[in-house]
């Protein structure tokens, strides 16, 4: 399993100049990275059915650009800018994976037939990151102290507020500075072998329903609702004023861009609030139920509709990836159903009844079932996750209202039988 864990450092002055001017240099050479790289590919290919005098390779054939390529350029780079040379060289290493890999999801298509937008040259300030890729061990950039200091290689040292203890038998594997709105973090990430082991199918004693909602955040098939913080809506009016303040700054100077941090900050803590609000909810469910039934929304498609400013608010997405992550490490099974008419079919009989977002109430006329519509969604969406695993229990009232029992959250296994690469390891979010 791997963890990341991100701590504050308290960096000194000069330490911030350094880190600064790290990602701006490493800016730099991502920027002439991918414009080496977009232009090879610009000379090597000509569309099929024409001879271009654009795209033709005239003269010599250009040689193929690949993360090899670029990383042997490294040491050019170091004589030419001797400024190169003060940042830590696997962090330059780890900068041409990125754009590598960004690369990579943009000209190859995954699995589903999909890739991702082309790789964009950065402005000042937009890289926020780098990477010490090896910690605590022989030759690494970065050692994590027990005195709760941090050491750079080519920064200096620092204090990091440990606001909570490492957990116990990880190896800390790599280290990723970054620069937020409101000061310097470090991202820990780790690894140990245990793989979560998910509870027996013969195990399972409650199962539970989510049918997210803008009414409510979500409703539960046993009639629970949780209501909805929107959290966005209630700063948007402080924030629109802020960002109207900005607009009347001058251009560069000192007060723009600290409006803009106070900006940044707003944000920032918008965005914090939903992570905690998400966490919670999502802690409350998995300590109750042994199996979640959850709807598996296309929110990009439903962010284009009207109510976008809602659904982004309420982050849905956001919150089925941290319910998925914290069931993981408790064993229990988030179970994704196909969201097709699951509102509209009859929880009781399976009869469609049409109904627009207005109604709220479900009424069923073939069999007289009349409950709340979510409520109903709920329950459908139970069935379909219940079905989906092949759990045989009766639908409505069969399942007992199990007491949590505390059970082990992973089992060591040894690794002479399986490697680890073969098992999942899911990565789990911070937090
Ligand atoms: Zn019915």
């Amino acid at each position: 399993m791997i963890l990341t864990y991100c701590y504050r450092i308290k960096p000194s002055a000069h330490q911030i100049t350094l880190m600064s001017n790290t990602l701006e240099l490493l800016r730099r050479h991502w920027n002439y990275a991918l414009g080496q790289r977009l232009d090879a590919l610009n000379r090597s290919r000509c569309q099929i059915d024409r001879c271009s005098i654009v795209s033709e390779p005239i003269g010599e054939i250009p040689e193929r650009i690949n993360y090899y390529t670029q990383q042997a350029d490294l040491k050019q780079t170091k004589i030419l800018f001797p400024d190169y040379k003060n940042i830590w060289a696997e962090s330059q290493q780890v900068n041409l994976q990125r754009l590598n890999k960004a690369w990579e999801r943009w000209l190859i298509p995954d699995a589903h037939g999909r890739r991702g937008g082309r790789p964009r040259f950065k402005k000042p300030g937009e890289l926020r990151s780098f990477v010490y890729p090896r910690v605590n061990c022989p030759k690494a950039g970065a050692y994590l102290q027990l005195d709760n200091r941090l050491k750079l290689s080519k920064i200096g040292e620092m204090p990091v507020i440990m606001h909570r203890p490492l957990p116990e038998g990880f190896v800390l594997k790599t280290c990723t500075i970054v620069c937020k709105a409101d000061g310097w973090y470090c991202c820990i990430s780790m690894q140990d072998n245990s793989v979560p082991q998910l509870l027996p199918l013969d195990e399972v004693e409650s199962a539970v329903g989510l049918d997210v909602g803008l009414k409510e955040f979500l409703t539960t098939s046993d009639g629970d609702t949780v209501a909805i913080p929107q959290i966005y809506r209630q700063t948007q009016h402080h924030l629109a004023r802020q960002q109207r303040k900005l607009a009347r700054q001058k251009k560069g100077s000192r007060r723009q861009a600290k409006k803009k941090n106070h900006i940044a900050r707003i944000h920032q803590k918008i965005e914090r609030q939903r992570k905690n609000f998400h966490y919670k909810t999502a802690h409350k469910l998995v300590k109750n139920f042994d199996l979640i039934g959850v709807e598996d929304l296309n929110i990009k498609g439903l962010a284009r509709t009207r109510l976008s400013k809602s659904i982004l608010d309420a982050a849905w997405g956001a919150f089925i990836n941290i319910l998925e992550a914290v069931a993981v490490k408790r064993g229990v099974r988030v179970v994704k159903v196909n969201p097709h008419s699951t509102s509209q079919n009859c929880s009781g009989c399976g009869h469609k009844v049409l109904k627009t977002l207005s109604v709220r109430l479900h009424d069923c006329p073939k069999c007289g079932l009349l409950m709340d519509r979510d409520e109903n969604a709920a329950v459908n969406i139970l069935n379909r996750a219940i079905s989906e695993v092949g759990l045989i229990l009766p639908v409505r009232g069969g399942l007992g209202v199990a007491l949590p029992v505390k059970r082990e959250a992973f089992l060591e296994f040894d690794g002479s039988q399986l490697s680890f690469s073969k098992l999942e390891a899911p990565v789990i979010p911070q937090g």
